[in-house]
């Protein structure tokens, strides 16, 4: 075993500290990875305090994973020592399931690993995640990134980028398409660059006043001030497509009134209370309200690659790891932009 270091949480209710743990020994399919800089994600928040429900202790958070390959496995083809390679939301999957023989991993039907907070078949206990020095995962998990993305600011990419992009392809956001992207957070920012760049006319909906010219210089065609219900009914029936991003308890109804008839809502958001969905909104219009779980590894290696050359990044602020439970009570104030990204250098 290997020892490792990393932040973790030791109950819902108390801060992010140091704490020390080990990792299995890299196996003949395995790459080591020395952890250079890892995203702060929503979901971090929310399980941490556990807000689903389900939540194991002590915790480790962080899968938006950057770094560089340290030792691999004498089966591995994908990477060799020195390579910088990523690790998103997963960690394993059974590999033969339909969804799995899809490249749809996250669906597994056996349950999908993922890189903390799930039982650890291989080490038994639970996964820890990129709030940590070093991770030893499966090359079949690992992405490559491209030497085009600054490695700080492609670490949200593998959360928040293939999240954002794998709904937005499946629902075929593109030219002559109208594309409503709610929440102009970490999920949502990325949505919109990907949405601008597919071709789709795009409007952000936003409750942030102060994101409005962000939202203009990040790709957005329109801003719109999304508890205003004038400015809602001022486009009724007009949407293609809304991907929802938003953490926290929101009204949907007023957002679904403004899809075409046929149109989609996508939820990608995960606030800890269910929604109020009124039948009528959906019945006349025929409209769908959808939801979507990050992406596969072949999609996420798509994503990846579109983003180098695409010149498509995450816009972050850097933080030392001792700043992580103030940049917590950040983020749920809608206080930065629009990810924080820790630099592990300073663990
Ligand atoms: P985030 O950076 O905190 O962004 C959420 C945004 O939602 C905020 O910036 C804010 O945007 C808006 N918002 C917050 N509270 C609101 C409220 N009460 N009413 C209306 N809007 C509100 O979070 P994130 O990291 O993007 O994650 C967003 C959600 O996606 C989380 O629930 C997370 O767990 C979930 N998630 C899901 C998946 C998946 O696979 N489905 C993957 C990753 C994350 P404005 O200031 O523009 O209003
Ligand atoms: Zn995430
Ligand atoms: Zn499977």
């Amino acid at each position: 075993m290997i020892s490792a270091k990393g932040y973790a949480a030791q109950t819902p209710t108390t801060s992010l500290a140091p704490f020390t743990f080990e990792r299995r020994d890299p196996g003949p399919r395995d790459v080591a990875i020395q952890i250079k800089y890892c995203g702060v994600c929503h979901s971090d928040i929310h399980l941490t305090r556990n807000e689903w429900g389900g939540s194991g202790f002590p915790m480790v958070p962080g899968h938006e994973i950057i770094g560089r390959v340290t030792a691999v496995g004498s089966n591995v083809t994908k990477f060799k020592t020195g390579d910088r390679a990523g690790v998103g939301c997963m960690v394993d999957s059974c590999r033969t399931c339909p969804n799995c023989a899809d490249g749809e991993e996250q669906y597994c039907s056996t349950g999908t690993t993922f890189t903390y907070n799930s039982p650890d078949i291989k080490n038994g206990g639970q996964t820890y995640g990129g709030y940590s020095n070093m991770i030893v995962v499966d090359e079949a998990f690992a992405l490559r990134v491209s030497p085009k993305l600054d490695p700080a600011s492609a670490a949200p990419l593998l959360c928040a980028g293939i999240t954002t992009y794998s709904p937005l392809r499946h629902w075929n956001a593109g030219p002559g398409k109208t594309v409503g992207i709610v929440g102009l957070g970490g999920l949502g920012h990325m949505a919109l660059q990907f949405a601008r760049s597919f071709g789709a006319h795009v409007i952000q909906f936003t409750t942030s006043p102060s994101k409005k010219a962000d939202a203009l210089r990040l790709g957005a065609h329109e801003v719109v001030m999304v508890n205003d219900p004038n400015a809602l009914a001022a486009r009724k029936s007009s949407l293609d497509l809304i991907v929802d991003t938003v953490s926290a308890p929101h009204d949907l109804a007023g957002l679904l009134l403004t899809l075409r008839r046929d149109g989609s809502m996508v939820l990608v958001g995960v606030p800890p209370e269910a929604p109020q969905v009124p039948p009528g909104a959906l019945i006349f219009g025929r409209r769908s309200l959808a939801g979507s779980l990050i992406g596969g590894i072949r999609e996420t290696q798509e994503m990846l690659d579109y983003c180098a050359e695409h010149a498509i990044a995450s816009q972050i602020e850097t933080i030392p790891i001792q700043k992580i439970n103030e940049a917590y009570d950040r983020v749920l104030k809608s206080d930065v932009k629009f990810r924080f990204v820790i630099d592990m250098a300073t663990l």
